[in-house]
């Protein structure tokens, strides 16, 4: 099975970019696509990862990486060859994904692939391809996706002359899971479970034969999980091929770039993309926790919708939440105010919103606002809610808010039907119970039909 493409007839300009060397050598003896002669300059540069220095590492067998194996350079465990990735991190802010492609592809040669998810990340086999260097593409085919999904799957291998490396997951697993909890349980008990078993476990078997990887993630994805993103980093929880916490390195080319110039840059070079883009979908992922947005919902808000924005990441990228020292802070260095701060928005205790939930008959309508400041859907609907709430003083209604976060949580799940930040409810004034508001629409005139129409 050929394991890469080699596409050397692609020039780049840019000093940046110029090959030279053995590279060039169209006659170069090739091993499972790879030209030994472009490779030589790799096993003469000598490098090694923090934690190779490790006493001794198993070498896993994986279908992924046998043929590679046969070109590993010799890695020398020197301290003074030990790579800072944080430098070259730095280093390579201001670079452009190709020329952080080109990096990434020539430090690691043979050993370092693409993960390929089948959404807009096939800007990074395109960034591939421009550098003219061999590239492997792998993904996991987690036995949920989209059929559109795997059609570009197809498309993608016939157009780059690539057969991408699928990793599944175990099989026996899978029934165990869905045996015991069925096919849909991650809506009830969160997505979690079902991730570590068709993704999670999987990647972690691929990444063991690799020594670095390539991820399409960018800081604009998920402003509660992303926006740290490195472009280079020592994999803060998957190992590699040598074993041991710190033997995989981890590359984001895409890391400062939006999610709008991807768009561009894909349209521009004509690359082939998944059908559901068309269709509203943005972020893709398995098709029961994939769902489309609409125009200005932040794309993550299509995937575990049922869950909070905050914990939006599969297992893939784990390494991206931050520890919570306590249950209240959060994402709190980066907080400094409370939000919807306004004399016509009441902040509720929790006796204030506990004395709500008794009261059968209220003297006014109330509308309140489940939220975390730390929250960005909170923090986008922030002028709405304001606004809503300076119209809703004069009509009567009164509109409050209470932090939810923190050691309220579970409180706000159990008794105040609690989903995802943030959730609204209307308290009647004559109906007992809460109403909550069903929609992710939360501009000033749907949150006001909703009020008029049950208050
Ligand atoms: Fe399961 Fe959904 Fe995770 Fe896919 S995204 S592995 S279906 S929980």
């Amino acid at each position: 099975m050929a394991l890469a493409v080699t596409s050397s007839s692609t020039a780049i300009s840019g000093s940046s970019f110029s090959r030279s060397g053995p590279s060039s050598d169209p006659k170069a003896l090739q091993i499972c696509s790879f030209r030994l002669s472009e490779l030589s300059h790799v096993s003469q540069r000598r490098y090694s990862l923090k934690s190779l220095k490790a006493e001794s590492h198993t070498r896993n067998d994986s279908l992924v990486t046998r043929a590679s194996t046969l070109i590993t350079p010799e890695v020398e465990e020197k301290e003074e060859d030990v790579e800072d990735f944080e430098q070259l991190a730095k280093k390579l802010e201001e670079a452009s994904p190709l020329e952080i492609m080109d990096k990434a592809l020539q430090k690691f040669g043979s050993n370092i692939a693409i993960a390929f998810s089948g959404a807009e990340d096939v800007a990074l086999i395109e960034y591939a391809r421009l550098t003219g260097r061999p590239f492997r593409v792998f993904s996991l085919d987690t036995g949920r996706l989209n059929p559109e999904t795997y059609r570009l799957f197809d498309a993608v291998e016939k157009q780059y002359g690539i057969r991408i490396e699928y990793t599944f997951p175990d099989a026996v697993e899978v029934q165990a899971l869905v045996r015991n909890k069925g096919l849909f349980s991650f809506y009830e008990d969160g997505h979690q479970e079902c991730c570590r078993v068709r993704k999670v476990r999987p990647l972690r078997r691929a990444l063991k034969g690799l020594k670095a990887w390539i991820t399409g993630q960018r800081k604009d994805q998920s402003p509660g999980t992303r926006s740290e993103i490195p472009i280079v980093q020592v994999d803060p929880v998957f190992e590699g091929l040598d074993g041991g916490v710190g033997s995989l390195v981890k590359w984001n080319p895409l890391a400062n770039v939006e999610g709008g110039d991807v768009w561009n840059f894909l349209r521009t070079m004509d690359v082939p993309v998944n059908a559901l883009h068309a269709q509203g979908y943005v972020s893709i992922g398995c098709e029961p926790c994939t769902r489309p947005v609409l125009p200005g919902q932040h794309e993550r808000e299509g995937r575990w919708w049922w869950e909070d924005a905050k914990a939006k990441e599969c297992g893939l990228h784990k390494g991206n939440i931050k520890k919570e020292d306590d249950t209240t802070a959060d994402l709190a260095p980066a907080i400094v105010h409370d939000i919807f701060e306004s004399n016509n928005v009441v902040a509720l205790s929790r006796g204030g919103i506990e004395n709500l939930l008794k009261l059968g008959n209220r003297k006014e309508p109330w509308l309140v606002v489940l939220y975390a400041p730390w929250c960005p859907f909170c923090q986008a609907m922030e002028a709405s809610y304001v606004e809503l709430a300076e119209k809703l003083a004069v009509k009567g209604v009164k509109v409050a808010k209470f932090r939810a976060d923190g050691d309220q949580k579970e409180f706000a799940k159990q008794e105040l039907q609690l989903g995802s930040f943030p959730t609204i409810l209307l308290f009647p004034k004559s109906a007992p119970r809460a109403i909550k508001y069903p929609s992710e629409h939360r501009d000033v005139d749907s949150l006001m039909s909703f009020v008029n129409l049950l208050r």
